[in-house]
């Protein structure tokens, strides 16, 4: 299969070329100011995909300038919405176009199987711009009126320059969950990547650039979180409004570092998820879709069900299930189309996961999983590890109430629905949970007692892009999706008009 062919003779993609990655910065592709890059690496096989420019702040400096100057110019932000809606629609059939070069990189970039970034991943990110092209669209603003002579307008408008944070495990999926709407609003946009996944963000300012999105409203500036090109963007001044999405433990050091110059913070962090199974659910269903939730995307999601509770009175019929599911799921070559579960991120990212299993093995009992799987020989180098499963853990385990973010589902039992509820919301962690029980009566009991963001009831990831997505407690703050990105990414003026 051909890489990296861009389709647009008028682009000049640093990709297509296998050069060096450059930062996008005023509608062209840049050196750093430093000339620093970094390698970035695929994890399935160890090797190295590109070398990526290592923004730093005064590259930050340049890209905020920029943003600042197409703010002020109007280019974007004064266009009429409809216009800005129609050139979000353009954007999305453009990535769509290019859905195989784009699935490419990040597969190559994450380690993730090919058929999720091609199925799962880009159409989504081409989904963002379509549905957020449609939601602004159907954007209302207010007038209150106090008699005939006296009227009170609250008109939305952008914020200005905004910057935006993102993971590595759903890279284009979510930044263009946040680019959509902080543009349709009329913002100048600087995004700061994971260091990890540098190369679709890439992708997508070539598509920006074919677009001709003016120059300015689109940048992005590659680099390090902590003490780099990430940090550098959350404490300029010029920026209004930084949308974050990673870890619980990053948010805290972006939200002080956002605090001397009073951003607006979105922040979508870390999750503990729950998949609950009551013994009158649809017990195939339930099963099946549980194991799903634990290892799709080698369990780098978010909402990923990392914690299966299951009712004491079928655990014995549950498990076995479980574990003939999990030992059917093809770990292997991301490129390979019947793969399910690719590689991890990183070596480091390894590690950390091979720590909570070692904890695990003193802890509980291991029922399945996890050892690196190294054979056949092309595995050899990337870090693809077997889907795990224990039992016996105490709810207090580490594994238990922290954050895995890998292949790694402890099984615990329970017994009354009170016993599940105060086991789901035992964690600091309130994200999502997906309960399985065919009483309705139970469900809408939980819903109302669980303290997570996202419930499912007898599903798992569904998603309707108009509702309110975030977590609470230390899962995030505000809410992105619909109508509340788009606020997020406004503010209201109040205009009175009184009239001779
Ligand atoms: P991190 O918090 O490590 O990094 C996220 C981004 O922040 C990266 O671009 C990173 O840069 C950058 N960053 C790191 N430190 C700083 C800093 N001090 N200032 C500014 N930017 C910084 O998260 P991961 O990339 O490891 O992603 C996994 C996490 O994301 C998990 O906790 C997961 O739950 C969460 N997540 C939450 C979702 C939600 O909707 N709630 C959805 C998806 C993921 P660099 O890459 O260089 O470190």
């Amino acid at each position: 299969m051909t890489l990296f062919v861009s389709q647009s003779s008028a682009s000049v993609s640093p990709v297509s070329t296998g050069e060096t990655l450059k930062l996008y910065i005023d509608g062209a592709f840049v050196d750093p100011l430093a000339g620093e890059t970094f390698a970035n690496i695929n994890p399935a096989t160890g090797a190295l995909l590109n070398q990526v420019a290592r923004g730093e702040s005064a590259d930050i400096e340049l890209a905020v300038h920029a943003a600042k100057r197409s703010f002020e110019a109007g280019s974007w932000a004064k266009l009429p919405m409809k216009a800005r809606c129609q050139k979000l629609r353009d954007l999305g059939d453009r990535i769509l176009a290019r859905r195989d070069a784009l699935a490419m990189a990040e597969t190559l970039d994450t380690g993730k199987p090919l058929s999720e970034s091609l199925n799962g991943d880009i159409p989504r990110a081409a989904q963002n711009f379509h549905f957020f092209a449609e939601a602004a669209a159907q954007l209302s603003e207010e007038c209150f009126t106090v008699d005939r002579m006296e009227r009170h307008f609250s008109v939305r408008e952008p914020l200005g320059v905004v910057g935006l944070i993102t993971p590595w495990n759903l890279p284009l999926y979510l930044a263009s969950w946040k680019i959509a709407p902080a543009l349709v609003m009329g913002n100048s946009i600087v995004l700061k990547p994971a260091e990890w996944t540098p190369t679709t963000a890439t992708l997508l300012a070539e598509i920006f650039q074919e677009a001709e999105i003016p120059p300015g409203v689109f940048n992005v500036v590659h680099g390090f979180g902590t003490a780099g090109s990430g940090e550098a963007l959350t404490r300029h001044p010029e920026v209004k409004a930084i949308s974050f999405t990673g870890e619980t433990v990053t948010g805290k050091t972006i939200m002080k570092a956002a605090a001397d110059s009073l951003k607006k913070i979105s922040f979508e962090l870390g999750g503990k998820g729950a998949t609950v199974i009551f013994e009158d659910a649809d017990l195939p269903n339930a099963i099946e879709t549980a194991v799903k939730a634990a290892f799709r995307n080698q369990g780098q999601i978010c909402l990923a069900g990392s914690r299966l509770f299951v009712q004491r009175s079928v655990l014995a019929e549950v498990l076995p299930q479980v574990l003939k599911q999990v030992a059917s799921i093809p770990v292997g070559d991301p490129l390979q189309p019947e793969t399910r579960m690719g590689s991890l991120i990183s070596a480091e990212h390894y590690e950390k996961v091979m720590r909570y299993i070692e904890l695990g093995r003193q802890e509980g009992q291991l029922l399945a999983g996890g050892t690196r799987l190294t054979q056949p020989d092309a595995l050899a180098k990337g870090y693809f590890l077997e889907p795990t499963v224990f039992i016996n853990l105490s709810p207090q385990s580490a594994l238990c109430q922290e954050e895995i973010f890998g292949p790694v589902l402890p099984i615990i039992a329970f017994d009354t629905e009170e016993e599940a509820i105060h086991l789901v919301n035992d964690t600091p962690y309130g994200l999502s949970a997906s309960v399985w029980s065919q009483d309705v009566n139970r469900c809408h009991r939980l819903s109302q007692e669980i303290r997570a963001g996202i419930l499912w009831m007898n599903c798992w990831f569904a998603r309707d892009l108009r509702t309110p997505f975030g977590g609470m407690k230390a899962s995030g703050m505000g809410r992105e999706g619909g109508r509340y990105a788009l606020e997020f990414f406004s503010e209201f003026k109040t205009v009175c008009y009184r009239y001779q």
